[in-house]
């Protein structure tokens, strides 16, 4: 498998498990009251599981956000540009 990297650097694209684990912790302490109930993160990322907008099973295609910590903001939303699925 090829080593992809992000185009302004040479860091990789693909985040460990333990590194998804740890941008989510470090956002929930941050986010406090603005986090969403379980089922409506859950339901959230079954829609991005299933998008093909989804870049390495972590990052929506248009915000650049990692969809585990964007589904989890109470105030955010789908980055889909005019079709907004969640
Ligand atoms: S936020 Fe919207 S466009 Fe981005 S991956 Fe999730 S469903 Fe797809």
């Amino acid at each position: 498998m090829s080593k992809q990297g992000c185009k302004g650097c040479s860091a990789s694209v693909h985040l460990s498990v333990e590194d998804i684990y740890e941008v989510i912790k470090g956002a929930e302490a941050n986010l406090q009251e603005d986090l969403v109930e379980e089922d409506v993160y859950r339901m959230r990322l079954e829609i991005c599981q299933k998008c093909p907008e989804l870049l390495y099973n972590t990052t929506c295609k248009y915000s650049g956000y990692i969809v585990y910590v964007l589904a989890r903001d109470k105030k955010a939303s789908c980055q889909h540009p005019g079709q907004q699925m969640w």
